[in-house]
């Protein structure tokens, strides 16, 4: 079985321009039990999915940049006008007016803080990161939202200050290019490919 000519995707024209294969299906196998009876079988599959970022590419374009973006109401007529929402919101959740973008990197690196967190050695199928996973939720003053991410380095405690580092050197483009170490760690310590 092989999966050559992979699926690639490339934009021509504002359209996708879909070539090569996304599906592949690999020979099954019985399963049976104890007495050699046929119970069912295994499917084997393997899916390339197409993901559109849509309005929140720029958010994972920056990440990969050792950027954090989020966005800000910015309809004085708004309830929630000058609310800052990360993660990053298109359109605002109050007014539905279209959100300003806005730079967080400096911010998270001076004032965030570990709203709470779960350490877990299930993770779901295709996650990658190393377990036990700690998770945290990551508060930043002035912002209205909590932000989902992981603790790289230490073990985590609410409250305790926590800095953002980014995958630069060889990015995925997806959530998992940011991470979070405790304020104070130092750079010899960060996972690899990571920085400040
Ligand atoms: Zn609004």
């Amino acid at each position: 079985m092989t999966t050559e000519n992979r699926g690639t995707v490339k934009v021509e024209n504002g359209r996708y321009r879909v070539t090569g294969n996304f599906h592949y299906i690999y020979p099954n196998e019985a399963i049976r039990d104890a007495d050699g009876n046929l119970i069912g079988v295994t499917n084997p599959r393997d899916v390339t999915h197409i993901h559109s970022y849509g309005g929140e590419a720029p958010f994972f374009e920056n990440l990969s940049k050792g950027k954090l973006l989020g966005t800000k109401c910015a309809n004085p007529k708004c309830d929630a006008h000058e609310s800052i929402f990360i993660p990053y919101r298109i359109h605002c959740p109050d007014c539905l007016m279209r959100c300003e973008q806005i730079d967080l990197t400096e911010l998270a690196q001076q004032g965030a803080s570990v709203h709470t967190f779960m350490i877990t050695e299930r993770t779901g199928a295709f996650n990658t990161l190393e377990k036990p996973i700690r998770f945290v939720n990551v508060e930043f003053d002035g912002v209205s939202t909590i932000l989902m991410g992981y603790l790289s380095v230490g073990e985590p405690v609410i409250g305790m200050k926590v800095v953002p580092i980014f995958q630069t050197k060889k990015p995925t483009y997806t959530i998992m290019d940011i991470s979070w170490v405790p304020l104070g760690t130092v750079a010899e310590d960060l996972p690899e490919g990571f920085s400040f």
